[in-house]
């Protein structure tokens, strides 16, 4: 079944508001004809707006990398997910592997902002993935199930198909060591074989990418694997260029 492809480039904490700007008009006019691949980049917070104003009536759209799952209230430095709704922000990465690991974000919070991202109308992608100790051990599996039954808790089988999953094994990321075609595919499918326990149509629907170390030079075959239906590029997002080229791949 045809499910689309995505491919989001997450710039974590670069760009300046001046870098930004520069970045987006270098890529704007390079996945222009791209039809048919939903492109999203995710700056951070204090570039939002400016980005969607400039990928205003453009392929792309404007993602969030984290938000808070209340609404609002006594939350010092937190953002809510109308507020990136008000911007014009579409979706927003949550459980990326960073906030897991430095930010001290836990299943049980992602369980709140999962729906709540839904409720605001935002597209989520949940990022889950294992540590290098946890693959060695043969746990992968198991952590992924952990995750995902933990992260997915309070969303309705009905919209499954709405959140977007990337699995991201944590020993990929910012390492330049990607996965096999053989080790993502597996885990792609296996994390489509958990969410059909719940929900066989939201488990064919959703969109599930691959995140780890995608550059241009290896995006085409991991682009093409059954179950991956795009990417998840920190790096080479930074690079209109690569990321450009990334998108183009996602096309074949
Ligand atoms: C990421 O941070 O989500 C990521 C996949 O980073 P990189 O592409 O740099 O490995």
């Amino acid at each position: 079944m045809s499910r689309g492809t995505l491919i989001a480039g997450n710039w974590k904490m670069h760009e300046t508001v001046p870098e930004a700007e520069q970045l987006i008009q270098a890529l704007l006019p390079r996945v222009s004809s791209l039809d048919g691949v939903e492109i999203a980049i995710c700056p951070p917070y204090t570039a939002l707006a400016p980005m969607v104003d400039s990928a205003r009536g453009s392929r792309v759209a404007i993602f969030a990398q984290n938000m808070h799952e209340s609404e609002r209230g006594a939350f010092t430095g937190e953002v809510s997910a109308s507020m990136l709704v008000d911007l014009g922000v579409g979706g927003v990465i949550v459980g990326h592997s960073e906030r897991r690991a430095f930010f001290g974000e836990t299943d049980s919070r992602l369980a709140q902002k999962l729906p709540a991202a839904l409720a605001a109308g935002l597209v989520p992608i949940l990022c889950v993935g294992e540590s290098e100790a946890q693959r060695a051990a043969g746990e992968t599996e198991a952590h992924l199930r952990a995750q995902l039954e933990a992260d997915f808790a309070a969303i309705e089988p009905a919209r499954y198909a709405e959140v977007v999953v990337a699995y991201e094994p944590i020993w990929a990321i910012g390492t330049g060591r990607v996965a096999t075609p053989e080790q993502a595919q597996e885990a792609v499918s296996f994390i489509r074989q958990v969410l059909a326990e719940t929900s066989a149509a939201g488990a064919a629907q959703a969109r599930l990418l691959y995140g780890g170390s995608v550059t241009a030079d290896n995006a085409k075959e991991l682009l093409a694997l059954d179950d991956v239906d795009g990417a998840l590029v920190g790096g080479a997002s930074l690079s209109a260029e690569s990321f450009a080229t990334i998108c183009a791949a996602a096309r074949q």
